[in-house]
């Protein structure tokens, strides 16, 4: 599974790293940080709830 994020759309609002801490983290400036590009599988459940939660549609599920 691959992390993807429309960068474009992202506007830092930090609610993907509230459902998968593991995957995303936003730093002092409100920049989002991708820790981990390649989620294992364990954290697909992860992964999906922050793209389903994302406000603005700024992540992708890709396998
Ligand atoms: S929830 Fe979406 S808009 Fe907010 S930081 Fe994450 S990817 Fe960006």
């Amino acid at each position: 599974m691959k992390t993807k994020v429309l960068w474009d759309l992202c506007e830092g609002n930090g609610v993907c790293a509230s459902a998968a801490p593991e995957i995303f983290e936003i730093d002092d400036d409100d920049n989002l940080i991708v820790l981990d590009e390649n989620p294992r599988e364990e954290l697909r459940a992860s992964y999906e709830a922050a793209v389903k939660i994302c406000p603005k549609r700024a992540l992708v599920i890709e396998d």
